[in-house]
């Protein structure tokens, strides 16, 4: 299957495609991820995105677009992408190499949540550096407070969680991205909404049996 989750930040699409990939045995390609690794690594990519993704705003399209379609090449057999696409014109940039290269998305999974959880959810998010995993201070706690349930070592929280980066990542989903989803339904696309307002368990569920469907 190759799929897309969209939502707000916060909405919970890393988590849910972590369980999906688990089930589904896809890849999970998520823009953030990799962005995190380039800057890690110190690339040129790395650099270039830093100061954009310190401050809540978009990292320019053409690095995106380039940067993930180099990611589903590798992932021929199935993937789902998390975080991407988050403009218009990346989703127009994605159109394209698809068509060229013959294949299309068999769904779209738009995780629905309002703004009001969202901080919460984002403030209260600590991360594995080293694993990648992703916990909640209060809805998904690790089994020792602050430490990877993986044995990696100590979880933090990332410099764009916090209060003031939220707000502005909240603003810019609403003006950049949530049109994304406006672009997908004028293309005819198969769009799975879900309620992303409830217990994790609950969203996967619901994620699943759409999916199980899907998957014929
Ligand atoms: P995204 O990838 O969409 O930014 P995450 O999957 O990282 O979101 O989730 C953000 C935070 O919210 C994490 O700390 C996660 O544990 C928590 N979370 C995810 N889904 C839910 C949910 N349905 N209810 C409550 N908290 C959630
Ligand atoms: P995420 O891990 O998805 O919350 O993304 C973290 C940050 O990386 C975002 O706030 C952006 O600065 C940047 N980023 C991730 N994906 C994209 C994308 N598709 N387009 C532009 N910037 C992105």
């Amino acid at each position: 299957m190759k799929l897309i989750l969209l939502g707000p930040p916060g909405a919970g699409k890393g988590t849910q495609c972590k369980r999906i990939v688990d089930k589904y045995s896809m890849a999970h390609l998520s823009s953030g991820d990799i962005l995190r690794a380039e800057r890690k690594a110190n690339s040129e990519l790395g650099q270039k995105a830093q100061s954009y993704m310190d401050s809540g705003a978009l990292v320019p399209d053409e690095l995106i677009i380039d940067m993930m379609i180099g990611a589903i090449k590798k992932a021929p057999a199935g993937y789902v992408l998390d975080g991407f696409p988050r403009t218009i014109a990346q989703g127009e940039g994605l159109d394209a190499a698809l068509e060229k290269a013959g294949e299309k998305i068999d769904g779209i999974v738009n995780l629905q949540v309002p703004d009001e959880p969202i901080m919460a959810r984002m403030t209260g998010r600590r991360s594995c550096p080293v694993c990648g995993a992703v916990y909640h201070i209060e809805n998904l706690k690790p089994k020792v407070d602050g430490q990877c349930d993986k044995g990696c070592g100590e979880l933090v929280q990332r410099k764009d969680d916090m209060p003031e980066v939220v707000s502005c990542r909240l603003k810019t989903y609403h003006e950049q991205t949530a049109a994304v989803i406006g672009y997908y339904q004028r293309n005819d696309n198969n769009i799975i909404d879900i309620d992303a307002n409830q217990d994790i368990d609950r969203v996967t569920a619901d994620i699943f049996s759409k999916l199980d469907a899907l998957n014929g």
